[in-house]
């Protein structure tokens, strides 16, 4: 089911006497979410998320705009008839119930022609049980399960009517590292295995990266970019997103150019075709950094983290206003600790011009 919004704002009125304005909790938002993809909402807490997806399963309604499921406009229908599946951080299971009747409860009150039996409930149960992985444990009571067990019992509920569109507003935040990075690759399979249009709410980066096949990157209710990760983490279209995507996060730095040339501080990176001589906010991937005793860009050398495969260089700079960056290199470098400062080459692919007032890219080729 293709989702589709189109110019949605939300507003909530203000309950600050001082401060009269609106919250614009989502501010026209305009998207198509492609028949059976999984759409990562990704954005620091308090840019939105929550109340996009609320717009998208009828829990709250639009200010402006509208909402369509397929070809029909579903702005002015209510949550139970659209045919959406919700999970939500806290699984909000029923603690008396056993796993089978949380899975079945959403089934017990369908009427006329939908009507179930008792066996074809339970044989519903069983089934996306089976899916989610869960099926030895259908007699047992939440309280007896793991914080992930609890999710995937959460995720079978909303999966049992086979819902239209799966909505998930943040299901790992409640689970440790190891059970978050499984988990998520199990929200991966079964997404792929239903073929389920899902929208996936976090405000972690990596998890919306990894699992997403579009990302939606969000700040103070405005739509910043919309892309596959991939793309979207090559080509920022501004600072908060470059920021934003990204572990180690990348680097910042103040930089200038003149007379064709860019340069932070000192160091004169390499030439540009930008004509005006101005400063900018010079953003550098982890990755764009190559060892290099003769090259362009000398940093302070704090120290050496070995990954394995990768060396992580911890670097400061008198033009980064940031405290420590990360430059990852292969660990077939070796880098001189015994030395105050370190040299880089840079690629100009993984370094980024921003403008120094709006946080806009600046779009440059190197020469
Ligand atoms: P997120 O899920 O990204 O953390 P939310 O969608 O929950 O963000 O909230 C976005 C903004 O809208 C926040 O500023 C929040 O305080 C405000 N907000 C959310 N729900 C309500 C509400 N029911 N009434 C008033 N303000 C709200
Ligand atoms: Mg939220």
């Amino acid at each position: 089911m293709k989702v589709v919004l189109q110019n949605v704002t939300k507003k909530f009125p203000s309950r600050n006497k001082k401060e009269k304005a609106d919250v614009i909790a989502v501010n026209n938002f305009s998207f198509e979410i492609p028949d059976g993809k999984l759409i990562g909402l990704l954005g620091p807490s308090g840019c939105g998320k929550s109340t996009a997806l609320n717009l998208i399963s009828g829990l709250q309604k639009p200010t402006e705009g509208k909402i369509f499921f397929g070809d029909d406009d579903i702005t002015k229908v209510p949550p139970e008839k659209r045919g959406v599946g919700l999970v939500f951080q806290n699984y909000a299971l029923y603690p008396h119930l056993t796993v089978k009747q949380n899975i079945t409860f959403p089934l017990e009150n369908l009427k006329g022609k939908e009507k179930l039996t008792k066996a074809q409930m339970n044989e519903k149960a069983e089934e996306i049980a089976k899916l989610v992985q869960i099926d030895g444990l259908l007699d047992r009571k939440p309280s007896e399960l793991s914080g992930g067990q609890q999710q995937r019992v959460a995720i079978a509920r909303a999966l049992v009517k086979m819902p239209r569109v799966l909505l998930l507003d943040e299901p790992l935040s409640n689970l440790d590292a190891r059970l978050r990075l499984q988990t998520r690759e199990e929200i991966k399979r079964i997404q792929n295995e239903t073929k389920i249009t899902t929208v996936f709410v976090t405000h972690d980066q990596e998890e919306a990266m990894s699992i997403s096949d579009m990302i939606v990157v969000m700040k103070d209710g405005i739509i910043q970019q919309i892309g596959n990760p991939q793309d979207v983490y090559d080509e920022p279209v501004n600072l908060f997103v470059a920021k934003f995507l990204g572990t180690p996060p990348i680097g910042v730095y103040e930089g200038r150019t003149e007379n064709g040339k860019l340069y932070i501080g000192n160091d004169c990176i390499f030439d540009v075709n930008v004509k005006e001589n101005k400063e900018f906010t010079v953003a550098i991937r982890p990755e764009g950094y190559a060892l290099n005793e003769n090259g362009t860009f000398e940093c302070k050398l704090n120290g050496v983290e070995v990954m394995g495969r990768d060396i992580s260089v911890v670097i400061t700079h008198d033009n980064a206003p940031e405290q420590a960056i990360r430059a990852i290199i292969s660990a077939e470098n070796i880098v001189d600790t015994s030395k105050p400062t370190v040299k880089f080459d840079l690629k100009p692919s993984k370094v980024y011009l921003f403008d120094k007032q709006s946080g806009e890219r600046i779009y440059y080729t190197a020469k």
